[in-house]
């Protein structure tokens, strides 16, 4: 059983990242610059922006964190990114989900520019993304394509079953693995809260991509011997015992299920970190793209 290890594969994307800013460094050029607005003090989203904070540092990325009060008016978050649409050191553009309630994350998302879209989330992005024509896509689906193309994962020809429909994860990943390319090629079943038959459905899956959010949903008896397993959950659940009061899970049970899989991603360690590595990419294009 190969454990689909997100600390080997993220590194060696990041690496490779690392080298071509090095080369526009050395070359006294730009190097690419990543603007994130992080609303409100969300503790998971703290984490999440810190970490995409630190990555560029240590890749050598400009990066700036736009910090706004949780009841910041809609209109001034709107103001925020056309500042950064117009600012031509910015080559990337993130504004961390959730948002609080009283803001349209749609219209947030509308108001990106597509050319700084590297969370992938702006319709002009998904609508390529569909076409099959060079795009943004978002972090998550395309770090685990990614994982799947650092493991060698064959994809052509099996049966994927996707756990999750959201706009960012399951439904780009469901694209991505029925696409006609290298690591894409697969039959696709995309499974959600009224699929009657979830189980019988996984079972047949040869790859499963977990992606609902419900901490160990999927059981070893959902499994069927030899399954790839990508476990995209996290969710934080309450622990008395542990340091922080609570311990990261994923959507799969990982012991029982890892006994049957052919390789299964673990949490945490799994599908974040390619998560961090799919947005530097998308920076290093977005800025590639500017040139
Ligand atoms: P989401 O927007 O809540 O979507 C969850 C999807 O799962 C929905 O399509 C929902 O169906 C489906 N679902 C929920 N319960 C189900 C059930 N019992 N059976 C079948 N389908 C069910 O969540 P998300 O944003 O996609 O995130 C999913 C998980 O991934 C979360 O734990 C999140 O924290 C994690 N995540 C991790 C990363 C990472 O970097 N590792 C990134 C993003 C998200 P309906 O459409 O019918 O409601």
């Amino acid at each position: 059983m190969l454990i689909l290890d997100g600390k080997i594969a993220s590194k060696a994307v990041i690496e490779t990242v690392k080298t071509e800013v090095d080369i526009l460094k050395s070359e006294g050029k730009r190097t690419p610059h990543l603007a994130a607005i992080l609303v409100g003090n969300n503790g998971a989203s703290e984490t999440y922006v810190a970490s995409k904070v630190k990555h560029c540092e240590e890749i050598g990325f400009g990066s700036t964190l736009i910090r706004l009060e949780e009841n910041v008016a809609e209109k001034e978050l709107l103001l925020q990114i056309e500042s950064l649409n117009n600012n031509p050191e910015i080559d990337g553009i993130l504004v961390q989900l959730p948002l609080p309630k009283h803001i349209s994350e749609q219209k947030i998302i509308m108001a990106i520019n597509p050319a700084k879209d590297v969370d992938g989330f702006h319709p002009v992005s998904v609508g390529k993304l569909v076409q099959g024509l060079p795009t943004f896509v978002a972090a998550t689906p395309y770090g685990i394509m990614l994982m799947l193309e650092y493991f060698k994962i064959t994809t052509k020809g099996k049966h994927a079953v996707v756990v999750g429909r959201s706009n960012i994860v399951g439904r780009p990943m469901s694209i991505l693995l029925s696409s006609n390319s290298p690591y894409g090629n697969c039959t696709v079943t995309v499974c959600h809260s009224h699929t009657p038959n979830l189980k019988e459905i996984c079972l047949q899956g040869d790859i499963i991509v977990a992606a609902l959010g419900r901490p160990e949903f999927v059981k070893a008896d959902m499994v069927k011997e030899g399954a790839v397993i990508i476990d995209v959950g996290i969710t934080r659940v309450e622990d008395a015992t542990a340091k922080k009061g609570y311990r990261i899970k994923g959507d799969v049970a990982y012991n029982e299920v890892a006994a049957k899989a052919s390789a299964i991603t673990p949490v945490p360690g799994g599908v974040g970190l390619m998560t961090i590595a799919g947005l530097m990419k998308n920076t290093l294009q977005a800025y590639k793209n500017r040139q």
